[in-house]
C-alpha cells in the first residue's frame, strides 16, 4: 500500500496524533495553514468524497462529528473551518479521504 495516510494510520510514517477512535485517526498537518490545522482521516482507505456512496453516510457524519469534538477541545470558540478538498479541481493532493479542521485565526473567503 503506497498511500501516505494509510501509512500514517498504521504508524509506518510518524505523525502527531490529535484524536483517534475505531473509525478515524486525526493528526496535525505537516504544512499548517492556520495555528490549528488538523486532518481527520477514516481508517478505511477511501480515495475521496467522490468515491463514497450511501453506505458511507454514517462514516462521513462521524468524521464531521470528530472535527467538531477536536474544535471544542482546541477551544475554537470564535469559529473554525471544515474542508474536504475533492479531486484535482478541489485541490486534493492526497488520495485518501480527509477532513481539514482549520482555526485559531480569521479565515478569508472566497478560497483560492
Ligand atoms: P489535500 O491537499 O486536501 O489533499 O490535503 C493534504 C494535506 O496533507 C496537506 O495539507 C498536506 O500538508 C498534508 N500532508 C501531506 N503529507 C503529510 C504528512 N506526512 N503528515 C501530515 N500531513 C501531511
Ligand atoms: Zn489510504
Amino acid at each position: 500500500m503506497s498511500c501516505v495516510f494509510c501509512k500514517i494510520i498504521d504508524g509506518t510514517i510518524p505523525s502527531t496524533a490529535v484524536y483517534r477512535d475505531d473509525e478515524c485517526y486525526a493528526f496535525t498537518d505537516i504544512h499548517p495553514q492556520a495555528p490549528v490545522h488538523v486532518l481527520i482521516a477514516p481508517r478505511q482507505h477511501i480515495v475521496s468524497l467522490a468515491e463514497t456512496d450511501a453506505d458511507d453516510k454514517e462514516l462521513l457524519g462521524h468524521l464531521i462529528w470528530a472535527a467538531t469534538e477536536i474544535a471544542r477541545t482546541k477551544g475554537l470558540s470564535r469559529g473554525y473551518r471544515v474542508v474536504l478538498n475533492t479531486g484535482p479541481d478541489g485541490g486534493q493532493t492526497v488520495d485518501h479521504l480527509h477532513v481539514h479542521l482549520l482555526g485559531d485565526r480569521p479565515l478569508g473567503w472566497p478560497p483560492g
